[in-house]
């Protein structure tokens, strides 16, 4: 999968996202990921890419034309078009669902806003879906950027080690994940839950279900919610009758 990330920024999304899982992932090549500098397409001498808003107010406004052209540089001109996400705090919330999704897309563009925005005009010409990735304004689209890249990596088929790692993480079946440990078994006198010492598969997957759905009761009312209303739906087993 191929993220193109267009920002006046590049040095923030290549650094941040070159260590760890996902750097190793783009090694392997997995993942790439090319961050774009808008301000190498601005036409302007001065290299400027704001100005101000029309019709007055704080702050600057990036302007329609690099950006655009710094898209049509990404673009192949002979493939449909890739899907091309706007972070902005008006978009829709971020979660793990969307990461699933866009993670099948073969390639995604991802444009940073910053100072007060980008002209509305470019937004419409390109933009396919609008993200955000909570209700708190930052100072620019990296974060927000680095964010999605990371979540959305961890679904492309190989970047994690195994398949049930973002099988059985927090959001999967709208419930958190259950309690770990590791070595020592007692550390500062807190001892391993004995389950999960006792080497019986099956009694530490009902645990850890246990575990997942009490979090979520507790923590997130609101996933838990989501749970219990789809738990109504699954069909419950009739018991067998016995026979005589
Ligand atoms: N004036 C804009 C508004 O009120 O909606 C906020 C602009 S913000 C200071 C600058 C840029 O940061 C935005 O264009 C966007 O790309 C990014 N940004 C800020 N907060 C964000 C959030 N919560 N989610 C995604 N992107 C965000």
């Amino acid at each position: 999968m191929k993220f193109h990330v267009l920002t006046l920024f590049p040095e923030m999304i290549t650094g941040a996202l070159s260590a760890s899982i996902i750097g190793k992932a783009m090694e392997r090549g997995q993942i790439e990921l090319e961050a774009v500098n808008i301000r190498d397409y601005t036409l302007d001498k001065h290299k400027k890419v704001d100005d101000y808003t029309y019709g007055g107010g704080a702050g600057m406004l990036m302007a329609a034309q690099p950006v655009y052209d710094a898209y049509q540089a990404v673009v192949c001109q002979d493939k449909p078009k890739p899907r091309t996400i706007y972070v902005t705090p008006q978009g829709a919330t971020f979660n793990q669902e969307m990461a699933k999704e866009f993670a099948m897309e073969e390639e995604l563009v991802i444009l940073c806003g910053h100072y007060e925005g980008i002209d509305e005009r470019v937004l419409e010409e390109i933009v396919t879906d609008y993200v955000s990735i909570g209700d708190y304004v930052l100072t620019g689209g990296e974060l927000p950027a680095m964010v999605m890249v990371d979540a959305i990596a961890r679904f492309v088929p190989g970047v994690l080690n195994n398949d049930e790692s973002a099988m059985t993480e927090s959001f999967h079946d709208d419930l958190l994940e259950y309690p770990q440990y590791t070595r020592p078994a007692v550390w500062m006198g807190k001892e391993v839950p004995a389950i999960l010492l006792s080497g019986d598969h099956k009694k530490v997957e009902e645990w850890r279900l246990e575990q997942s759905v009490k979090r979520t009761r507790e923590r997130r009312p609101d996933l838990y919610a989501l749970y219990e209303a789809r738990q109504a739906l699954i069909p419950k087993k009739k018991p067998r009758r016995k026979k005589f």
